[in-house]
């Protein structure tokens, strides 16, 4: 008769622990993740970062190709300057016009240059104005990232306090349980991932959901040892419907 009530009060206790349990491994799972969230997190600061430095190389690149033209241009009024200094020793009208055709002709490249110098100056205000705002759009993605990060952090201490305080609970339940359903409860709870007994719900357990034979239900019912499901090994119960 003291087995009976024995066991019938161990399953309660194994419930309440199951239920604590199940509140600890939830809680171990999220935490495993926040690492992730943060790197991600960072990983995507790094990738923001990236968009300003792109658009610095932009501008130097822009910057460097202006510079060579301003050198080619430079070059080539040097060129013109000289050609026209020698009209005055041009002794034939044939020489003289094609020493003018050929001054016309650089004067007209020389055109064309300074048009592309304007746009690149152009191009080195747009890729300037491109800096300010990658910058300003890194500031304040960065800042909101940093929050993020910071509210992370809270929750995995967060998680961690809480989890302190069921261990507390846990530590206060296990020494009402019978050693042997102590250890063979904690060797299913590791080995089915935080899920060591299984409610029995339409004689299905609820662990498996393999149909029970009702051999099995009636095992249950005496309460006279404790039941383990034959496919997944967990420890069966069935609610208590007067309680
Ligand atoms: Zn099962």
């Amino acid at each position: 008769m003291n087995e009976k009530i024995n066991i019938a009060e161990q399953t309660d206790l194994l419930i309440s622990l199951q239920a604590l349990d199940t509140q600890i491994y939830k809680m171990i799972s999220e935490k495993e993740l926040k690492p992730l969230e943060i790197n991600n997190l960072e990983d995507s600061q790094k990738l923001k970062q990236s968009g300003m430095k792109e658009a610095e190389d932009n501008l130097k690149s822009i910057q460097l190709k202006h510079k060579e033209k301003e050198i080619m241009l430079g070059t080539k009024e040097e060129e013109v300057r000289k050609l026209q200094g020698q009209l005055n020793q041009i002794k034939t009208n044939k020489e003289y016009t094609t020493m003018i055709n050929e001054i016309e002709s650089h004067k007209a490249d020389n055109s064309l240059l300074e048009e592309e110098i304007i746009k690149f100056m152009d191009s080195i205000d747009q890729a300037k104005a491109r800096i300010v705002l990658e910058k300003q759009k890194f500031a304040e993605e960065s800042k909101s990232i940093d929050t993020r990060i910071k509210e992370i952090k809270q929750q995995i201490n967060d998680i961690e306090e809480a989890a302190i305080e069921l261990k507390k609970k846990r530590e206060g339940l296990t020494p009402l349980i019978g050693k042997k359903f102590l250890s063979e409860y904690e060797r299913i709870l590791v080995g089915k991932d935080g899920q060591a007994l299984a409610e029995v719900v339409n004689d299905n357990c609820g662990g498996c959901y393999m149909q029970l034979p009702p051999q099995v239900i009636n095992e249950i019912n005496m309460k006279e040892k404790i039941v383990f499901c034959e496919n997944c090994q967990r420890i069966l119960y069935i609610k208590d419907e007067k309680a």
